[in-house]
């Protein structure tokens, strides 16, 4: 059976369940889980009526920690936004206490799925997720840099007017301020996206990239349906074992923390991480970014 339970029932969590019922994607059995009981069992009430208007038959409830034993996944979209002004970062006390609190509760099952993760800042807790509940590393990932890959593919996407699907070219590192392109690998159709964009213009669609998150949550509040359509593929991958890669958030042997890089996702959660052979500046952009990852985990007050 094919059960997803989702934690945290606002913008992020309900725009990824929006987009799954919306999907092609085979679900049997959707639980909302909320620390306002209320939300979650209206938000349950409401997609119910979606998925009939749908002519689906998915069970959808408002539910508890005891659902999580036989899921396949569960996703976490708890906790704390970014106020304007605020950092991913400067959110890592209060999420901590908030999985500390949820990782617990599901502790205390047999649940033996996988862990999917888009709370901020997201690697720093993909890891606490995996620490917290002693989980396979492979059978816990974060969003990483799905929502920044498919911005910078947006942006390509606009600039030469093709279809998003015909580029290659990914965000890596932390979903954060040190992401980054590695354009020596990135390619357009079978040539080189180099080929194509100019350095100044490269410049300028890393800055859009890496402030999208902040322009939008200053003109609208929270961003939620490009991180749910994310999430929904991430699902996809999982449920369908597509092998599809994807910069998700994974464990990263070399570095022995969770970063976001291309990664074959399927039935196990990160089947393989698909290293990248970098330029000798890249290199530099991916140890810092890894840096400023492993030193964000050791400030966190445990
Ligand atoms: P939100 O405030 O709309 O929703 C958060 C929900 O979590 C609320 O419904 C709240 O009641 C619930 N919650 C809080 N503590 C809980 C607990 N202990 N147990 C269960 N539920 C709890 O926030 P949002 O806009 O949905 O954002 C959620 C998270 O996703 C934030 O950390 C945000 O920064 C992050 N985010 C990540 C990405 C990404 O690319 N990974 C993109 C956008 C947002």
């Amino acid at each position: 059976m094919d059960k997803i339970v989702l934690v945290g029932c606002g913008n992020v969590g309900m725009s990824y369940a929006y987009s799954l019922i919306n999907s092609s994607v085979h679900v049997d059995e959707l639980v909302l889980i909320d620390v306002n009981k209320d939300v979650a069992t209206g938000q349950a009430m409401d997609l119910t009526h979606a998925s009939s208007a749908l002519n689906k038959r998915i069970k959808i409830k408002a539910g508890d920690y005891a659902d999580c034993e036989n899921a396949k996944i569960v996703c976490i979209c708890a906790g704390r936004g970014q106020a304007v002004g605020e950092t991913r970062m400067d959110l890592i006390n209060k999420n901590y206490e908030v999985f500390k609190n949820i990782i617990g509760e599901i502790n205390a099952t047999n649940f033996c799925g996988c862990y999917l993760v888009a709370t901020n800042p997201l690697d720093i807790m993909t890891a606490i997720t995996q620490e917290l509940s002693g989980f396979p590393k492979n059978r816990v990932i974060g969003s990483g840099t799905t929502l920044d890959t498919a911005r910078l593919r947006s942006l390509i996407s606009a600039e030469l007017n093709l279809n998003p699907k015909n580029i290659h070219a990914y965000v890596i590192g932390e979903h954060g301020d040190s992401e980054f392109i590695p354009w020596s690998n990135a390619i357009i159709g079978l040539n080189k996206a180099t080929d194509y964009i100019n350095k100044t213009k490269r410049a300028q669609i890393l800055k859009e990239v890496r402030n999208s998150a902040y322009d939008i949550i200053r003109l609208k509040g929270n961003t939620c349906y490009g991180i749910g359509v994310c999430l929904r593929n991430i699902t996809k991958a999982i449920l369908e074992n597509t092998n599809t890669i994807m910069t998700v958030s994974a464990y990263d042997k070399y570095s022995g923390t969770y970063v976001g890089l291309p990664t074959v996702v399927g039935a196990n959660g990160a089947e393989e991480v698909m290293y990248l052979e970098l330029s000798e500046e890249e290199n530099v952009e991916l140890k810092s970014s890894v840096s400023a990852i492993k030193n964000a985990l050791r400030s966190l007050k445990k």
